[in-house]
C-alpha cells in the first residue's frame, strides 16, 4: 500500500532526513586511510541517537550496524566491522537510515578513501547524477516511472556502457523504511502509480563499470558485482509536494542538486 503523508507528516520526515544527512557527513568527514567501517559505523550511530532518532538499519532483519559500508566491487548492504580497514583508493558507499518521530530517513553517498582515479570519479559522478535526474521527475503530475525513465537515462548518456544493477531499487518511505511502490532505476516513461503531494520515495541508482550482474555473498547480506567491476550508489529520500520535489536527505532541500535541470526544489 503506497502511504500518503500531510504535510504535517512531511515536515517530520524532514526532520528525520536532516538527522540522516548529519550522520552521513560526520560519516564522510571520517574516512582516512586505516579507518574501519566499524569506525565508521560508530560515528553514525553517536550522530543518529544524539538526536533522538534510532539507527533504522540496526535490527532490520537482523542487520548487526548502523550504516551498510559496502566497499569496492561490493554494491549495497556491506556489513560494518571492525575487521575491515580502508585502504587508500578503495571506493566506500555508506547508506543510512534513521527514525525520529517514527519517520524514517534514507540516504546513501560513495566518496573514494583519498583521490578518485579518473574512472572512479566518473563512475561516481555519473551514478549522483543519475539519482538527480530522478529526483528532477519527483513531481506532481508525473508517473513513477517517469523517474525510472530519467535514471537509466542519464546513465545511458555516458560513453562509457555503465551497468545499471536491476531488482535491487528505490521505494516508497514513511513510518516504514521500505513501503510501495518499489522504484526501478530503468524502463520506459509515463507508467505507475501517479505521482502526488505527499508520497515520498528513495531514489536509488546502483551502477558498476561493467556488467550489471549480482551475487550475494555467505554473509547474507552483501552485494557484490559478479564480474569484480567496482560500483557505486548513491541515494536521497524525496517528497513531492505542491511547491515541487523536496529532498528529505538533502542539507539544502536539494536546490543545488536540482538546479542543473531547471527544478526548484520547496526547501
Ligand atoms: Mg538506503
Ligand atoms: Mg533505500
Amino acid at each position: 500500500m503506497i502511504q500518503i503523508k500531510t504535510a504535517h507528516e512531511i515536515e517530520l520526515m524532514r526532520a528525520a532526513g536532516l538527522v540522516v544527512a548529519g550522520a552521513l557527513a560526520a560519516v564522510r568527514a571520517g574516512v582516512a586511510p586505516g579507518v574501519t567501517t566499524g569506525e565508521l559505523n560508530a560515528i553514525a550511530e553517536d550522530h543518529i541517537r544524539s538526536a533522538g532518532a534510532i539507527p533504522s538499519f540496526l535490527g532490520y532483519h537482523g542487520f548487526t550496524g548502523c550504516i551498510c559500508a559496502s566497499i569496492n566491487a561490493e554494491i549495497v548492504h556491506g556489513i560494518p566491522a571492525s575487521s575491515r580497514v580502508l585502504e587508500l583508493g578503495d571506493n566506500i558507499s555508506i547508506d543510512c537510515g534513521a527514525i525520529l518521530q517514527g519517520w524514517h530517513g534514507d540516504s546513501a553517498i560513495t566518496v573514494t578513501v583519498g583521490e578518485p582515479s579518473a574512472e572512479d570519479a566518473a563512475l561516481m559522478a555519473a551514478t549522483e547524477q543519475s539519482m538527480w535526474a530522478g529526483l528532477a521527475r519527483a513531481v506532481v503530475g508525473g508517473r513513477l516511472t517517469d523517474i525510472s525513465h530519467a535514471v537509466e537515462e542519464s546513465i545511458s548518456a555516458h560513453e562509457h556502457d555503465y551497468g545499471i544493477v536491476d531488482h535491487y531499487g528505490g521505494h516508497g518511505i514513511g513510518t516504514e523504511m521500505h513501503q510501495d511502490p518499489h522504484v526501478l532505476n530503468y524502463g520506459r516513461a509515463g507508467r505507475g502509480p501517479k505521482l502526488v503531494p505527499g508520497l515520498a520515495l528513495a531514489i536509488e541508482p546502483m551502477v558498476t563499470v561493467g556488467s550489471p550482474d549480482t551475487l550475494e555473498l555467505e554473509d547474507g547480506w552483501t552485494v557484490v558485482t559478479k564480474d569484480g567491476s567496482r560500483a557505486a550508489h548513491f541515494e536521497h529520500t524525496v517528497a513531492i509536494t505542491p511547491e515541487g520535489p523536496w529532498v528529505l536527505t538533502a542539507e539544502d532541500g536539494g536546490v543545488a542538486g536540482l538546479a542543473p535541470f531547471g527544478i526548484t526544489a520547496r526547501t
